[in-house]
């Protein structure tokens, strides 16, 4: 048996972290110059990694530099390039310098803050954060800590649908008891995010107790308050419990927004839980001219929005407002010998463990904390607003083609557009091929959207790089390939 010194592995020694942390910088910083090059949506064909790859693990280090080589010759690329300044897809993920460097710090620092004591700056940092957060959106006080609500970091959306769905189930069947889930409802309109469903199965609520209810083109594909007013009284009739109600503003197909307002009072008169989801477009409401879209969440229990999408906080980040925080601690919290400690027990202290799924933490408050920082909140409005005004100028560009058409208004960075349909040949299929002959070009990407049985094509403006340029090239190849598909379609 050789002595414990004889081996020199040193997985965290500070020089060594010095020079290969350089080296990674030099490479992500060599990426983005590059960006442009690669075709946006990867070209590759499912299983192709395996073999560029060896099938097992190696026993012996590698070199950074042969990892470096690896990751340029292999995986880039097997890439669909989401900070590119030609990806128009789904909803942007953007990314910033500030979030990068943010981010390195969080993972530098490595810390896990699952409660007060075990980190007390990472605890600390996220409930002002969170509070600097929702001044940004002007939530009333009673989402802040300083107004006896307060905000927690997950990593997602679904994250905090499901916790708050899960407080809100706890909440009620405390007072009707447990056997009573089965007759729980949830209600949303038949755009919301599919998160939603996923997180009511996993509460154990039955997936036919989820009212999609339905939306239309003269709406906007909003949620009418007198469509879910109706859903409730039939449901109470038929001995169902009305329980939650996710209301959106920007939804992901199209960018429509719920009337946070009149749904809000409807969600008070029957005690109903009412979560806002503003994943995406949350982010616009920085902005004043935006801010509207929230009036009434002072109606609602709980808010979330993902900086990770429109506010150049790379990924994940999700901010979760509760008024009631002691609702989502009841349901959440959890109890074991190891982790007691005086401060959890002065009941001084947030635990941050009792306000999510996992027991583990990332200190992700550093990230969104950098961010605001080092953008301040004048260029996060610039950001947004160049986004927008990008998305605006797109849309007319659109709109002054007589062979397309803008499918539903804009209002935030999305816009949703169409060939209109030709020679008795249907739109759907029309667009799906201008969809695949632009996506395919590798010139740009985008995806699509259906709302109201109408297939669309989307452009989500809001990568960090776009500029005018890019979108006025991606205009130019809708309309190239439009041409060549209209051209067949009269043959
Ligand atoms: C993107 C999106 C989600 C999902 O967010 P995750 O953080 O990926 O779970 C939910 N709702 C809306 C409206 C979205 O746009």
């Amino acid at each position: 048996m050789g002595s414990l010194s004889a081996n020199t592995f040193s997985p965290l020694d500070s020089n060594t972290l010095k020079n290969e942390s350089k080296m990674v910088v030099d490479f992500i910083s060599d990426y983005y110059n590059n960006i442009e090059k690669y075709p946006v949506r990867s070209e590759v064909q499912p299983g192709y990694l395996s073999a560029k790859l060896p099938q097992s693990a190696p026993c012996c280090p590698e070199s950074l530099e042969d990892i470096l080589k690896d990751v340029s010759d292999s995986i880039l690329p097997g890439l669909t390039h989401w900070q590119s300044p030609n990806f128009f897809a789904y909803f942007q993920a953007n990314a910033s310098n500030a979030g990068f460097v943010g981010e390195m710090l969080c993972s530098g620092l490595n810390i896990v803050g699952f409660s007060w004591i075990s980190s007390p700056a990472a605890t600390e940092l996220e409930s002002l954060v969170m509070d600097w957060m929702g001044k940004l959106l002007n939530l009333p006080s009673s989402f802040l800590f300083s107004g006896n609500g307060g905000g927690v970091l997950h990593g997602s959306t679904c994250e905090a649908i499901v916790c708050t769905l899960a407080a809100a189930r706890d909440k009620v069947l405390k007072r009707m008891g447990w056997d009573k889930i089965t007759k729980l409802v949830v209600y949303a309109s038949d755009q919301t995010h599919a998160t939603l469903h996923k997180g009511t199965k996993l509460v154990g609520i039955p997936s036919s107790n989820i009212r999609s209810l339905s939306t239309s083109f003269s709406s906007g594909f909003s949620l009418s308050p007198q469509t879910l007013q109706e859903a409730i009284e039939n449901d109470i009739k038929s001995g169902f419990i009305p329980l939650f109600l996710c209301a959106t503003v920007g939804t992901t197909a199209c960018g429509a927004v719920d009337p946070i307002k009149e749904l809000g009072e409807i969600a008070k008169k029957y005690n109903i839980w009412l979560h806002i989801d503003a994943a995406y477009a949350g982010s616009a409401c920085i902005c004043p001219e935006f801010r509207h879209y929230l009036n009434g969440v002072e109606l609602a229990d709980s808010v979330s929005m993902n900086p990770h999408k429109w506010l150049l906080t790379n990924m994940d980040c999700c901010c979760l407002w509760v008024k009631q925080p002691y609702s989502l601690i009841d349901s959440l919290t959890s109890d074991a010998e190891y982790l007691r400690n005086a401060a959890t027990e002065s009941n001084n202290v947030v635990d941050y463990k009792d306000w999510q799924i996992a027991l583990s933490k990332r200190f992700r408050a550093l990230k969104l904390w950098v961010v605001i920082r080092r953008h301040g909140l004048s260029n996060l409005m610039y950001h947004i607003r160049s986004d927008v005004k990008l998305a605006k100028w797109f849309e007319s560009l659109v709109g002054n083609d007589k062979r397309f058409e803008i499918v539903v208004p804009r209002r935030f960075a999305l816009v949703c557009f169409r060939l209109k349909p030709k020679n008795g040949i249907d739109g759907s299929k029309l667009n799906r091929q201008l969809l695949f002959a632009v996506n395919e070009s590798g010139r740009a990407f985008m995806t699509h959207g259906v709302a109201g049985g109408v297939y669309f094509l989307r452009c989500a403006i809001g990568s960090t790089l776009t500029e005018e340029r890019h979108v006025s090239e991606l205009w130019k190849l809708i309309q190239e390939k439009a041409q060549t598909i209209l051209a067949n379609a009269t043959t």
